[in-house]
């Protein structure tokens, strides 16, 4: 059973100078803890650099449980140096970014009450801080375990960020319970469970995108003519803008393919490897990078969505999926015209992004295969075998598909609408090596 960590950022009502100057009591604090540790030999062990920077931790103004956060943070600096080998000749220094503060059942230096936050700083603790968080905060705070928090200071706001922290149940399905989503341009995504899928146009995000580069382009142009502040100054706000709107558009994309899978039983998700994203030539190396980045994104957050639903992400091989037949095999570029796939092999028809989804889901299937047989062997491989005529395991075209798979040393089922887990010859073989031995 997993732990899942979550981190929530709460816009918070402190005053400016007094979260500032916490912080810089902090930085103070950690840098002088530092230079104790630097000159004992490097110190990473917390609880002899407790007896030595305790009291310097206490004269920067931290409260006696702050000043212990601020010497394990300088210990775990240093033993994180230690641990990567890297040659240590000047004390660790320290930035002015965060104070690091205890919650939950640990710590008291931050709480959540109903009256508001209750919050230490240099100034003394602070009670009934108003708060701003995201929507899924009250579930957080029922449901999850309180970790730390840390406060920073973002232009001129205060935020303070908390750790949540939470067992998942691993989820455990068929070994073909996989949806395969293709990512793309025209079609934002597509996702298949092997029956049904789920697609998302990417028509107006398209248009959003072809907009701000229109924008950015003139406004580059104009840049360089003549360098100006305002324009630099447009230019940073559109680029802020345009990541909100696709950080927006990803969420939504992303939640959407969870749920998807969620409804379809399928505990794993399979997307293709970030550095094959296929798609129209790209114009411009500006464009590549933005989508590049969206992808990531996307990937990114599918990851996170599933991971809190006890699910499991896999990256499979790009190469060919959109070029190559979901039933048959046959591989062309032919086989794709735009968004239509017709196999010049079988001909076969779909919408080539599903097609592509569904290469992708195979390819999932066959990689949780190959990860089976690193724990026990499976001595048996299954296939689930499609009969075009759709005759539910009987007729001679099954028939004749049973005895080609039986003559193979394969165990078969056949394709009838439902997952079915009977193995035809599964009763000769040890139980142990059973389906659900290896999906673990
Ligand atoms: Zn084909």
């Amino acid at each position: 059973m997993p732990e899942i960590t979550r981190i929530v950022k709460l816009k918070i009502g402190l005053p400016l100078d007094t979260a500032r100057k916490t912080i810089s009591a902090w930085t103070v604090a950690c840098n002088t803890v530092s230079q104790i540790a630097f000159e004992n030999g490097c110190l990473s062990n917390a609880v002899r650099l407790h007896a030595l920077g305790y009291g310097a931790a206490r004269a920067a103004g931290l409260s006696a449980q702050v000043a212990q956060s601020c010497i394990r943070h300088v210990a775990s600096k240093y033993a994180a140096a230690r641990s990567n080998k890297h040659v240590i000749t000047a004390p660790a220094q320290f930035r002015a970014q965060a104070v690091i503060l205890q919650g939950g059942s640990r710590g008291r230096d931050v709480a959540l009450r109903a009256s508001g936050l209750s919050v230490w700083t240099i100034a003394g603790r602070l009670k009934a801080v108003p708060f701003a968080g995201p929507p899924d905060l009250a579930d957080k705070l029922a449901n999850w375990t309180f970790g730390d928090g840390r406060l920073i200071v973002a232009g001129k706001n205060v935020f303070l960020t908390l750790s949540f922290k939470k067992d998942v149940e691993d989820r455990i399905g068929p070994n073909d319970a996989v949806i395969g989503v293709d990512r793309g341009i025209n079609v934002l995504a597509c996702a298949t469970d092997g029956k049904r899928h789920w697609m998302r146009k990417g028509g107006h995000t398209k248009h959003m995108r072809n907009r701000y580069l229109s924008i950015r382009s003139s406004l580059q142009r104009r840049k360089a003519e003549r360098r100006t502040r305002s324009v630099a100054k447009v230019l940073k706000r559109l680029s802020g803008r345009e990541a909100r709107f696709m950080k927006a558009v990803n969420h939504e994309v992303s939640k959407s393919i969870v749920s998807f899978a969620d409804r379809a039983g399928c505990p794993v998700i399979a997307i293709e490897e970030l550095d094959g994203i296929r798609g129209q030539r790209l114009r411009k190396k500006v464009r590549r990078e933005v989508q590049k980045w969206a992808y990531g994104q996307l990937a990114f957050f599918i990851r996170y969505k599933a991971e809190t639903h006890g699910m499991t992400v896999i990256e499979v091989d790009p190469k060919g999926t959109s070029k190559g037949c979901s039933r048959c095999g046959h591989t062309e570029s032919a086989n794709r015209n735009r968004h239509e796939f017709k196999c010049r092999g079988c001909g076969h028809r779909l919408h080539s992004d599903l097609n592509a989804a569904h290469n992708i889901r195979l390819r999932g299937i066959l990689a949780r295969q190959v990860l089976g047989q690193d724990g026990e062997p499976s001595c048996s491989p299954q296939v689930r075998l499609y009969d075009p005529a759709g005759n539910r395991g009987r007729g001679r075209t099954s028939r004749l598909l049973k005895q080609t798979a039986h003559d193979m040393g394969l165990s078969c089922f056949m394709h009838r609408g439902d997952y079915c887990q009977s193995q035809t010859r599964a009763s000769a073989l040890p139980r142990k090596t059973s389906h659900a031995a290896f999906q673990r």
